[in-house]
């Protein structure tokens, strides 16, 4: 299973992803985890990083490749993946398609999961009052889902031209979610679990 999760922030793409990871038998790659976990590792690539993730603008296409690549491509050897928050723009999802179809592993499934603005918002908002991430915060949230209808939106004809995409309401309880992504699935004829 080779599987991408396009989503606003706050759409629920981590819980997604770690439930599909777990029927598929795959690896959860989320590329905001990868590039968090690499700002805390310091330097001065951890510190460009960092600056972006706080500002809510997307970390320069090169840097996110250089990290995500190699996980990707390791978890290609093993069976597939889920991919959530990687790639996030056209630029990064050309290169992204050019390596796998090198590698013979091309998307199976593109997964996109929308919500109201105002729900998404409500959410991550709820999320920082759990003492969350730093950047949710009502400034860079507003940031964060400009930067998705701008940048990342375009993605969803990309696939859809591709006649891999499914479509997902997000403004649902996580189970009923998860229920919809299974038989989009099933839709575009994957292999089952
Ligand atoms: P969310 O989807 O809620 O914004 P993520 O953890 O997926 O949460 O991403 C957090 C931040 O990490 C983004 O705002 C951006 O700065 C950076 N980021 C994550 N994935 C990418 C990517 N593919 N390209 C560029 N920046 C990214």
């Amino acid at each position: 299973m080779r599987l991408l999760l396009l989503a606003p922030p706050g759409a629920g793409k981590g819980t997604q992803g770690e439930r599909l990871a777990a029927r598929y038998g795959v690896r959860h790659i989320a590329a905001g985890d990868l590039l968090r976990a690499e700002a805390q590792a310091g330097g001065r690539l951890g510190r460009e990083i960092a600056a972006h993730q706080a500002r809510g603008d997307l970390v320069p296409d090169q840097v996110v490749l250089d990290v995500l690549t190699p996980a990707v491509v390791d978890a290609a050897a093993r069976g597939g993946y889920i991919l959530d928050g990687f790639p996030r723009t056209l630029a990064q999802a050309t290169a992204a398609a050019q390596i796998a179809a090198r590698l013979g592993v091309t998307l199976q499934a593109a997964v996109y999961m929308h919500a109201p603005d105002t729900v998404l918002t409500r959410r991550l908002l709820d999320r920082a009052s759990e003492g969350g991430r730093s950047d949710d915060r009502a400034d860079v949230i507003r940031h964060r889902l400009e930067v998705f209808a701008e940048t990342t939106g375009l993605l969803v004809p990309y696939y859809s031209e591709r006649g891999i995409l499914v479509a997902v309401n997000a403004d649902q309880p996580p189970d009923s979610v998860t229920a919809d992504i299974q038989s989009g699935l099933s839709g575009l004829s994957l292999a089952r679990p």
